[in-house]
């Protein structure tokens, strides 16, 4: 749609393009921000062209670039360029399929946004929580921080980045590449938004860590020693804070089947 209280676009290039002016935002893929009015919103600051890799093997595991298209994920996650035993690649697709998005939005759309914007159903955010995903976040006065995904989600649509700071990347460490991991969608329409996304991973230690995301306002992650018994883990899931009413589904109906997906998932893995 024209978003009609939009005057300026400025291109960032650099960090100083970052900063700021009263009224703008930044821009990624444009696929929310365009999608409804922003009435507050006088100027986009593009972060496209800020050339940052999409993808970077680094020494501890991997980091993806915030303005990463979810297709280009999804492409990389299928071709050979994945290092031996990153099995966990393997939740990339289900969990960009696990966001209700056209063919064109998922072209455009990044990672980045879809973790900044943060609804409870950003399949994204399911894939990075799934993994123990940090968050490299620049901050206005040149400096970064790190906060895990699990964290960076305060409620259904909002974040704790304040104003000015920016999604650099996510980075995801190499034993969590490394697991086996499983993630399960449910949503009342069969294409729907998602309203429930359980995952669960055994890493190579034998730890297990098992999330629940959409169907809690935050994502809620459980960790284990081991693979827990069926009555521990839907205890742990059942108890979790945060199971919401809206439209897409009701808060006891969230949390039930969040249950039997997770006993789904932990079934596989015990297999
Ligand atoms: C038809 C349709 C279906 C959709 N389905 C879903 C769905 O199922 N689940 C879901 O979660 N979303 C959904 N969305 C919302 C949205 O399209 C996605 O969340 C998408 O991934 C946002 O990514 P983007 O790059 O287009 O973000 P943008 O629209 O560019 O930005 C979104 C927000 O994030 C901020 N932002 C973007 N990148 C950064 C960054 N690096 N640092 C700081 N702030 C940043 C922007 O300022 C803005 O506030 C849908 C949208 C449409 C139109």
């Amino acid at each position: 749609m024209d978003i009609v209280t939009v005057t300026r676009f400025r291109r960032a290039r650099s960090r100083a393009d970052l900063a700021l002016m009263p009224g703008e935002a930044y821009i990624a893929g444009g696929t929310w921000l365009m999608s409804e009015p922003q009435p507050e919103t006088t100027g986009f600051v593009d972060l496209t062209t800020m050339g940052w890799p999409s993808i970077e093997p680094t020494a501890d595991g991997l980091r993806i670039g915030a303005t990463c298209t979810i297709a280009d994920l999804v492409a990389w996650a299928a071709s050979d360029a994945v290092p031996d035993g990153w099995a966990a690649t393997a939740l990339i697709s289900p969990a960009a399929n696990a966001l209700l998005a056209s063919f064109k939005i998922w072209n455009t759309a990044t990672v980045g946004g879809n973790i900044c914007q943060s609804f409870a159903a950003a399949g994204l955010m399911s894939f990075a929580v799934a993994l123990d995903g940090m968050a490299l976040i620049w901050t206005p006065d040149g400096g970064e921080r790190t906060v895990p995904v699990a964290e960076l989600m305060t409620g259904n649509g909002a974040n704790a980045l304040a104003r000015g700071e920016v999604l650099r990347a996510i980075d995801l460490p190499d034993h969590a590449l490394r697991s086996r991991a499983r993630l399960r969608k449910i949503a009342l329409a069969e294409l729907g938004r998602s309203g429930a996304v359980v995952t669960g991973r055994i890493d190579p230690d034998g730890s297990a860590t098992f999330a629940v995301t959409a169907a809690t306002w935050r994502p809620t992650v459980l960790t284990f020693d081991s693979l827990p018994d069926a009555a521990t883990l839907a205890a742990a899931i059942g108890d979790a804070p945060g199971y919401y009413t809206d439209p897409l589904g009701a808060a006891d109906w969230r949390r039930g089947v969040s249950i039997v997906l997770g006993e789904r998932i932990r079934e596989e893995l015990a297999s």
